[in-house]
């Protein structure tokens, strides 16, 4: 984790590929000497030297939150085909042509959706048990990825149904097709709070530009997500 807190900047972004962005993907792993501490050595040097690194810990009584307006946030997310893989970092899906948001105006497709366990951004320093993230890229290449923070409670069945059939064995390949795969519109919680802020990809190479739209549930006195 490392720490940076800085909200709503808005930078000219970066033109990123999807390619590029997962180009150092080959030896880096969460912990020991390969771990986060080491990504910047690790030929990533952005993940050591960037300055608009995430994840970040969000102290929600500092947060400038946005409602988001229907006009800024709208999700075109439904029922698609997804390939799934457990590719020793994660669990990934990659979602077939169809699904798109439209983020202040700009579409972005969504090209695929993983899962981490605990979650990689912080609340008042303290994880949830698990983010989503929805990557999601519009026809210039910038990357909008939609965080969601998932606790346990009450049950969303769709992401129950969808975390049965995610492949627990590193290396191995699912596919699902439409009729069984999750509605990913429904597993956005409609009350909830937003939080926007230009960061960069989590993983190496730690790519900056990246435009992140967090979805949690907390109140002003909440200390725990
Ligand atoms: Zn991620």
């Amino acid at each position: 984790m490392r720490f940076i807190t800085r909200f709503s900047v808005l930078l000219a972004p970066l033109c990123l590929t999807f390619a590029a962005a997962h180009a150092a993907d080959a030896h880096w792993t969460y912990a020991g000497d390969q771990g986060p501490a080491h990504w910047g050595e690790l030929g990533s040097a952005l993940c050591a030297s960037g300055t608009q690194q995430s994840p970040i810990d969000i102290e929600t009584s500092q947060a400038q939150m946005h409602k988001v307006s229907a006009e800024d946030l709208k999700l075109h997310y439904g029922k698609q085909p997804l390939k799934l893989i457990n590719n020793g970092h994660t669990i990934q899906a990659t979602v077939a042509d169809g699904d798109s948001l439209t983020f202040k105006g700009d579409e972005y497709r969504l090209l695929q959706f993983h899962f981490h366990t605990p979650s990689e951004h912080q609340f008042n320093h303290q994880a949830y048990p698990m983010e989503m993230h929805l990557v999601n890229q519009d026809k210039d290449g910038h990357l909008l990825v939609l965080g969601l923070m998932i606790k346990e409670g009450r049950e969303n069945q769709e992401l129950a149904h969808l975390l049965k059939q995610l492949p627990k064995e590193e290396g191995k390949k699912t596919e699902l097709p439409a009729k069984f795969a999750p509605n990913l519109a429904r597993l956005v919680p409609s009350a909830s709070h937003h939080l926007f802020y230009n960061g960069s990809l989590t993983t190496p190479p730690c790519t900056e530009g990246v435009q992140w739209v967090l979805v949690a549930r907390w109140t002003r006195t909440d200390r725990r997500p």
